[in-house]
């Protein structure tokens, strides 16, 4: 499904983050990367999901067959890439519900897809709420408008379940996860996980593989990945940390 080949990024203007990555996901498959702080996890991420504040120097990321270095955030969400706070805009008088309503028919159109009759998106947006304990209070809130730690990550697993994504890129490292946002996670990950899709989960916890088992552990080091393992990793990296492996 996605295959990194030596990828090279800098931050534009400035010194090179990712130094040659390669990383292989597959259907089916869950990768966690962990790593100490500033070795360029989230950088990894936004280049991924094509943020433009960083510059690609080198490698390609092919998606699906398709090298897609060339192509816009929004033309990769459409492919069915989806990253976690890639809609992190506060937008007074639009609700969570008519917002990840536009959003997903707007995916649909880029496929080729009509419109989801309203009927149909109305029983989808009950089943994926549902799912995640969300009120309906909840759903006719401003998004993101005054919405705590733990409501943002509803909402952002929420926008994963109804998009449906190809792969899902969770960079939980700045968010200070509490025990019920954890939860959350953890069991959206496990509603939406099946063979067909991948999941590439960036975090500083071990805990939360405690919910999520990986296939694959990958630690990423000064813009490296030095070590691949199975969940046993994270344990491992838990209880010695990561000098023995820099
Ligand atoms: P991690 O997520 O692993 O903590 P990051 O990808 O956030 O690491 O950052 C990697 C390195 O790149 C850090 O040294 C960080 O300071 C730097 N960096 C990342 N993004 C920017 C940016 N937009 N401007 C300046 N420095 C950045
Ligand atoms: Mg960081
Ligand atoms: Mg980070």
């Amino acid at each position: 499904m996605l295959k990194i080949n030596n990828l090279h990024a800098k931050i534009e203007e400035g010194t090179e983050i990712l130094k040659g990555i390669n990383l292989q996901i597959n259907p089916g498959e869950v990768h966690a990367i962990m790593g100490p702080n500033g070795a360029g996890k989230s950088t990894l991420s936004s280049v991924i999901a094509g943020k433009d504040s960083y510059e690609v120097t080198d490698g390609e990321i092919i998606f699906e067959g398709e090298n897609i270095i060339e192509d816009a955030p929004e033309e990769r969400a459409q492919k069915g890439i989806f990253m976690s706070f890639q809609y992190p805009v506060e937008i007074p008088g639009v609700s969570v519900t008519n917002f990840i309503k536009a959003a997903l028919n707007e995916t649909r159109k880029a496929n080729g897809l009509e419109n989801l009759p309203a009927k149909e998106m109305l029983a989808l947006v009950r089943e994926k709420s549902a799912k995640l304990d969300i009120k309906k209070d909840f759903l006719s809130r401003s998004l993101n408008e005054g919405f705590s730690g733990g409501e943002k990550k509803r909402n952002e697993i929420f926008q994963m379940l109804m998009l449906n994504p190809k792969l899902a890129i969770l960079d939980e490292t700045d968010s200070g996860l509490d025990i019920d946002a954890l939860r959350i996670v953890a069991d959206g990950v496990n509603e939406f996980k099946n063979e067909g899709n991948a999941v590439l989960l960036i975090t500083h916890y071990q805990r939360l593989l405690d919910y999520i088992k990986p296939d694959f552990v990958h630690v990423l080091a000064d813009g490296k990945i030095i070590k691949t393992g199975d969940a046993s990793l994270a344990l491992e990296l838990e209880e010695k940390g990561y000098d023995w492996l820099l």
